[in-house]
């Protein structure tokens, strides 16, 4: 062992999906929007003077947060912005579960909550889920050093009600409560009207999946001054030229095209409702998603095994090789285009075994 080896942070990474190269696949695995970003924001793009790269970017990314401010009528103080939701979470792991009592998450969830959680030193304990695969909000009335699931959950895809993710915030006072909502435009209903009323909620979402930009990294975070302040202090003590440039501008001009944001957000809502009903007459089975991707398993088939299958025809899925997960598929909603190759592969490789 060298000297200073006994000095390094020790972790186990998390582990991100495959990013395929090709032209032919069909790239289901990591719940990225299948259509194109706003054309008004990739105009925006083309339109900006590259010599606006010379100079370092706002670190305020103030254009970015007046654009969500108006969208979601927020004051620009609500707002906190970030390199991805994944970004935002990190810094809030670090500005919010700073205890000793242990931070609570599912045990069957977004698998970066762990990963923080070491990094940082956090100690966590992870309830389970109910057999249905749902959240059990009684589980997060217990002590805590803070509180934090998706909603949608993930890998699942199933969505708490409003009412049940209220009692956890109102329950826990004392602790910060974030909610993860980087699914939550395929069909849930946000818990954001609830930050004015709970100084202690945080509410994460993402430009990732719904406004199909995961390549340019823009999560956010919504909240009382307070605790956007906090975060602020933060990362301003971290990185503070944050967000690039050009995020900022896409950003910005994304959030402004609401039309063409409900039209592909409608869109994928269709598709998963049509996938659902040939899957499960392939006999698959799931929770009732109400995200970007399905959670399946068929009684009949090694999900294993269909995995590699799938890959071998260039159909990208995610296979988590976890207790109580290994029987499962999840697999991205995709063009309709896309469903249907992958619909015409089930239905002759289940012909087949
Ligand atoms: N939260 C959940 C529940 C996710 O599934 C993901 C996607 N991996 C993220 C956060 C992070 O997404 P991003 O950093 O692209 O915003």
């Amino acid at each position: 062992m060298r000297g200073w080896e006994k000095y390094v942070r020790r972790v186990e990474p998390y582990v991100p999906g495959e990013q395929p190269k090709g032209n032919r696949l069909i790239k289901l695995n990591t719940n990225e929007n299948p259509y194109p970003p706003s054309p008004k924001a990739v105009a925006a793009l083309q339109a900006m003077e590259m010599d606006a790269l010379r100079k370092y970017p706002d670190p305020a990314a103030a254009g970015l947060k007046k654009a969500l401010a108006d969208y979601y009528g927020l004051a620009a103080n609500q707002i906190f912005t970030g390199v991805g939701s994944d970004d935002v979470l990190g810094m809030a792991f670090l500005t919010f579960f700073n205890g000793d009592k242990p931070i609570l998450f599912p045990d069957v969830t977004y698998s970066f909550y762990p990963v923080w959680a070491d990094l940082f030193r956090i100690p966590y304990k992870m309830p389970a889920l109910d057999e249905a695969f749902q959240i059990r909000a009684e589980d997060y009335f217990q002590e805590n050093g803070g509180i934090i699931f998706p909603n949608p959950n993930a890998p699942t895809g199933l969505l708490m009600e409003q009412g049940r993710v209220e009692e956890i915030v109102r329950k826990n006072p004392d602790a910060v409560v974030i909610v993860d909502e980087a699914y939550i435009d395929f069909g849930g209903e946000s818990a954001l009207p609830l930050i004015e009323n709970y100084d202690n909620l945080l509410v994460v979402q993402t430009f990732s999946k719904s406004r199909s930009m995961a390549g340019v990294r823009i999560g956010y975070a919504m909240g009382n001054p307070a605790l956007i302040e906090a975060m602020e202090n933060v990362r301003y003590s971290y990185n503070s030229y944050t967000m690039n440039l050009p995020s900022q501008i896409l950003g910005a001009e994304a959030v402004k095209d609401q039309e063409y944001f409900s039209q592909t957000v409608e869109k994928i809502r269709k598709t998963r409702e049509e996938t659902k009903h040939w899957m499960r007459k392939l006999g698959f089975s799931f929770p009732d998603s109400q995200a970007n991707f399905l959670f399946a398993s068929h009684e009949k088939l090694d999900a294993f095994t269909l995995f590699h299958a799938l890959k071998q025809e260039q159909i990208f899925v995610r296979y988590f090789p976890k207790p109580r997960l290994d029987r499962f598929l999840r697999i991205t909603i995709g063009t309709d285009q896309e469903m249907e190759v992958l619909k015409q592969f089930l239905e002759k490789y289940i012909r087949q075994v």
